[in-house]
């Protein structure tokens, strides 16, 4: 394997892409959330943090945003160590569902199993699969995971958390969905609650390319030390993040770009080159399926740069 450059040409690449693209035209912020479609819509950041702990950053890293569906890979993760790749497989799935991240229609082609636990369906259905006695632990639990994938300090955000749960009627649709069809493990409204909680937290683009970052490094965050996940379960989750991480993009970004990655519609985006390093953008504005227009494009130019696409 080709050692990566020196440190001031990763951070003159990151400050480079960063000046070339953060500006870039084009998306809108989501506005289904109330407080989504308040963030200004000029921020930007761009952090890589290799597999050894070395960060290089560049615009708002500083900036914190709603995690939203990034929140995922964090439940995944911990929802694996629980009970295993494979029980995910068999009661969740490992399919891409080729349609929007909430999308009712792929649930009934699929007899209400919602093939991915990157998708809202699947991502309440691993939450209601989680080991937990009460909504409280189930909570602390995903919180918990949170923090130690990336650096920390995540709390929830108040403000973000109550602007979902008063307007998450799709997703407690979804939920009674699910239940009906035996595919939701714990009360479906708890489920929903806790769930929504998991897309409230604040995240920087620093703590999402530390969590890129400890997944690079087979699951033992570079930056704490602490391994946080099975070396084992890191594979089956970038193949999880490679077939739906942007959704109904997710082909063409494996396609271009070559690397596991996953969104929020908080404008958020990461990607894992295996044994190298973990790359996080931020930028509000999204494209039709919910990915940042601009984190796409400098996660794009950075893994051009670096030649990291792994299909190569
Ligand atoms: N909280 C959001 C939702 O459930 C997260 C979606 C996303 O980031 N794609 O709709």
């Amino acid at each position: 394997m080709k050692s990566l450059p020196s440190a001031s040409e990763l951070q003159a690449l990151v400050d480079n892409t960063y000046q070339q693209f953060h500006a870039l035209p084009g998306g809108e912020n989501a506005s289904y959330i109330p407080y989504l479609a308040s963030v200004p819509s000029d921020l930007a950041a761009l952090v890589i943090v290799t597999a050894t702990g070395d960060i290089f950053q560049a615009g708002d890293c500083e900036y914190s945003f709603a995690i939203e569906s990034i929140s995922k890979v964090a439940t995944l993760a911990l929802l694996m160590e629980d009970v295993g790749p494979e029980t995910v497989r068999e009661k969740i799935g490992a399919e891409p569902t080729g349609l929007p991240f909430n999308s009712v229609l792929a649930l009934c082609e699929h007899q209400d199993k919602p093939l991915s636990p990157l998708v809202n369906a699947g991502a309440m259905a691993s939450v209601s699969l989680l080991k937990a006695d009460s909504p409280e632990e189930r909570w602390q639990r995903i919180l918990d995971m949170q923090r130690r994938i990336t650096t920390g300090k995540l709390t929830l955000s108040e403000e973000i958390n109550q602007s979902e749960q008063t307007t998450n009627f799709h997703n407690r649709g979804i939920a009674w969905l699910l239940y009906a069809a035996g595919n939701c493990f714990c009360d479906p409204m708890e489920a929903c609650e806790v769930y929504t909680r998991q897309c409230s937290t604040l995240v920087t683009c620093r703590d999402l390319a530390v969590m890129a970052a400890t997944l690079a490094n087979l699951g033992e965050n570079p930056v704490s030390g602490e391994q946080v996940m099975s070396a084992e379960n890191v594979a089956p989750l970038l193949a999880e993040m490679t077939m739906e991480g942007l959704y109904d993009y997710s082909g063409d970004w494996a396609f271009e770009v070559g690397l596991p990655g996953k969104s929020g519609v908080g404008g958020g985006l990461l990607a894992v080159a295996p044994g190298k390093l973990g790359i996080a953008a931020f930028s509000p504005p999204l494209d039709e399926s919910g990915n940042s227009v601009r984190g796409q494009r400098m996660i794009a130019e950075v893994a051009k740069a670096l030649n990291l696409n792994i299909y190569r």
